[in-house]
């Protein structure tokens, strides 16, 4: 393509300047945030696209065609094998043959406070060292967490927020958008007045229908509760089990994640769900549908929960496979990440 010594010529000037703007873009977006956050995320994007196509184009021209001999000695650099030409564009191209990238200095500085802020992060929001380091060696081979991360943090906020024993829903708060579950649905229900988020019931319609397709029938039990629900729930259970036993299987008003109106009960709401087809079914697919399981078996230190198998949050497919590449599918670890992420890492 650039076989001409002008276009070889031009794209050799051309693709400094836009890689320096990108490097400038992550150092804008580490910095400022409060200015960019959206609408600069889809210049960065597009920008590290354009780069990254032009780059691809063009680095199989033949350094003939980049006439290093006409710039001044001062502003030459030793000449790199075509393959690491996009060395100064962060953004690497991914999959087979994929050059790795040269550092350069402004790069290996905004690398190294990145590095900085997301060690950091990780810490405070209580990452386990082990899964910690293996995110900072995913890191170190391209831009795909940062990106994925990003994935996961756009949208509605309420996908993403931690609710948990320590950190309750804003006061009161209740969803706009619920949507009755059942009528001609692919799954079953419990009982007539299940209430779901419109985003979370439609995804809900899609999973169930896969999951009948191969013969598997969901069924939901108990989805949406009030603020005030919750205070008969969580009373009863004090009341017939006491108070310690209620903690470990409900939550207080408040701080429940049904609250949000995104979380399922399926079938039996008990242990025995687990070993049913429905319960199989779930924890093998419900997460390529952007469900997540909340109170795994085994993390009860956690997440304040017993094990519980049946309680699914939708969350979207982003933050699902968020979830499932970086925390190992520990749903209560990624959420803790983006909201330290949120509070401190993008000051
Ligand atoms: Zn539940």
């Amino acid at each position: 393509m650039s076989q001409t010594p002008l276009l070889g010529y031009f794209f050799d000037v051309s693709l400094r300047p836009l890689s320096s703007s990108i490097t400038l873009y992550y150092i804008v977006y580490m910095y400022f945030p409060i200015f960019l956050q959206k609408t600069s995320l889809l210049l960065v994007v597009s920008s590290m696209t354009i780069s990254i196509f032009l780059c691809a184009c063009f680095k199989t021209g033949s350094a003939a065609t980049r006439p290093q001999a006409l710039l001044p000695a001062a502003v030459q650099r030793p000449e790199v094998p075509a393959a690491a030409l996009n060395d100064e564009s962060k953004p690497e191209i991914t999959g087979a043959g994929a050059p790795k990238p040269a550092p350069v200095d402004t790069g290996i500085t905004v690398e190294i406070a990145f590095n900085e802020t997301l060690s950091r992060v990780l810490e405070n929001a209580g990452i386990p060292e082990e899964m910690s380091r293996r995110i900072l060696a995913k890191v170190s081979d391209g831009p795909s967490f940062i990106m994925d991360l990003l994935a996961a943090m756009e949208g509605d906020p309420y996908l993403r927020i931690l609710v948990d024993k320590r950190h309750p829903l804003p006061d009161r708060y209740a969803p706009d958008d619920l949507v009755k579950l059942g009528g001609k649905a692919s799954y079953q229900v419990n009982r007539a007045d299940l209430l779901l988020r419109r985003a979370a019931a439609e995804s809900l319609e899609e999973m169930a229908a896969a999951a009948r397709a191969e013969g598997v029938t969901l069924v939901a039990s108990s989805a949406y509760r009030s603020y005030d629900y919750q205070v008969e729930v969580y009373a009863r259970n004090v009341r017939q089990m006491g108070q310690a036993a209620a903690d470990r299987e409900s939550a207080r008003p408040g701080y429940s994640q049904h609250q949000t109106g995104l979380v399922v009960d399926f079938g039996s709401i008990d242990d025995s769900f687990a070993e049913t087809r429905a319960g199989r079914w779930m924890a093998a697919n419900a997460a390529g549908f952007g469900w997540s399981l909340s109170f795994p078996n085994g993390y009860e230190a956690l997440t304040g929960y017993r094990w519980e198998s049946w309680h699914y949050r939708y969350v979207g497919k982003e933050l699902s496979f968020f979830i499932d590449t970086y925390f190992d599918g520990i749903q209560q670890y990624a959420l803790q990440f983006i909201r330290e992420w949120e509070r401190t890492g993008i000051e």
